[in-house]
């Protein structure tokens, strides 16, 4: 049976040492980091996640702002808002919140934030440095799924590696920071053939698709990692992507929906939020 990898542990852990690590640049720089979180519209699942990191990174002493706009909101709007936090001292993270309603923009939204402030790692500067090899602000999803696997101790460099999904916001720069690690990475996504002749070879398999059971136990190596980061809601519950019943018995390791991915994601965000602010105290590049 394969171990459980606990996100809800781990993800307490580093918020434990990111709240130590926060005290004291607050003690050094006389003003705790903080986020500005931006929400738009009226979508109660996003509404949630605002208020859960808002939560958490009070606990580890980051101040937060929301803001939360009307859907009706216009683009110009928005990246008004965007501008002005931009020009901020007092603000050091910006997290737009996604999805925004269908007529608004997000790449819009990227391209216009400080990228010294982008917590999420989604601004054209902050993808271009990730896939250069010289990263700044990492996606925070992609990050804790990486902390997950690294958790293992599973020697990643010449390990096989296949991402499932290919999304800015998750399968790509997960995969380049796999690749990063000198795994030998495929991704793979809705137009590839036999997805499971790719999985199956797979010692490190992450599936971040939105489908739940796509991965059965029959598309797992035995002995593999499998991290799992969909999340679909159903019949009043959350689902990842992966047949956790069946592949516990194949694989390694392979995280739960909820409490693997998830956890991680926030943790991550709150390191990152610290970064930012480290960056902009010390005149970071950009
Ligand atoms: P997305 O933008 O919808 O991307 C989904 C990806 O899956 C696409 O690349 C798509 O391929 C691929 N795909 C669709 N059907 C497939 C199939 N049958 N076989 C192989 N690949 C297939 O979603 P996302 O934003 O990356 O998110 C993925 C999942 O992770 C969602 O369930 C989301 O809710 C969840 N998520 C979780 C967290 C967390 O903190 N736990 C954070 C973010 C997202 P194409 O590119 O060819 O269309």
């Amino acid at each position: 049976m394969a171990e459980i990898l606990d996100g809800r542990a781990l993800a307490a852990r580093i918020r434990e040492e990111v709240r130590r690590e926060v005290e004291a640049f607050t003690a050094r720089h006389g003003t705790s980091p903080a986020l500005a979180a931006i929400l738009v519209g009226d979508d109660p699942a996003s509404a949630l996640y605002v208020r859960n990191k808002a939560r958490a990174a009070g606990q580890v002493g980051i101040r937060s702002e929301t803001f939360h706009l009307p859907a009706h909101t216009t683009q110009g709007e928005l990246l008004e808002l965007v501008d002005r936090l931009n020009g901020r001292e007092d603000v050091h993270g910006i997290l737009p919140q996604l999805p925004l309603p269908d007529h608004l923009d997000p790449e819009a939204v990227f391209d216009r934030l400080d990228p010294r402030k982008d917590v999420d790692g989604l601004s054209p500067y902050n993808v271009g440095r990730l896939s250069l090899g010289r990263p700044q602000l990492v996606p925070c999803t992609p990050l804790g799924v990486l902390e997950l696997v690294r958790s293992t101790g599973v020697r990643l460099a010449g390990a096989r590696a296949v991402v499932v999904g290919r999304s800015n916001l998750v399968g790509k720069p997960t995969a380049l920071l796999l690749l990063a690690e000198h795994a030998t990475v495929t991704l793979c996504h809705s137009r590839t053939r036999d997805l499971a002749d790719h999985t199956r070879q797979a010692d490190v398999l992450v599936v971040a698709v939105g489908r739940p059971r796509l991965v059965t136990a029959d598309m797992v190596k035995p002995g593999a990692v499998v991290v799992d980061v969909g999340i679909t809601r159903q019949d009043g519950r959350i689902v990842g992507d992966v047949d956790f019943e069946g592949v516990r018995r194949v694989a390694g390791w392979v995280s739960p929906v909820p409490g693997g991915v998830g956890p991680m994601t926030v943790a991550m965000l709150l390191r990152n939020t610290l970064e930012a602010a480290r960056l902009q105290v010390q005149g970071g590049s950009r």
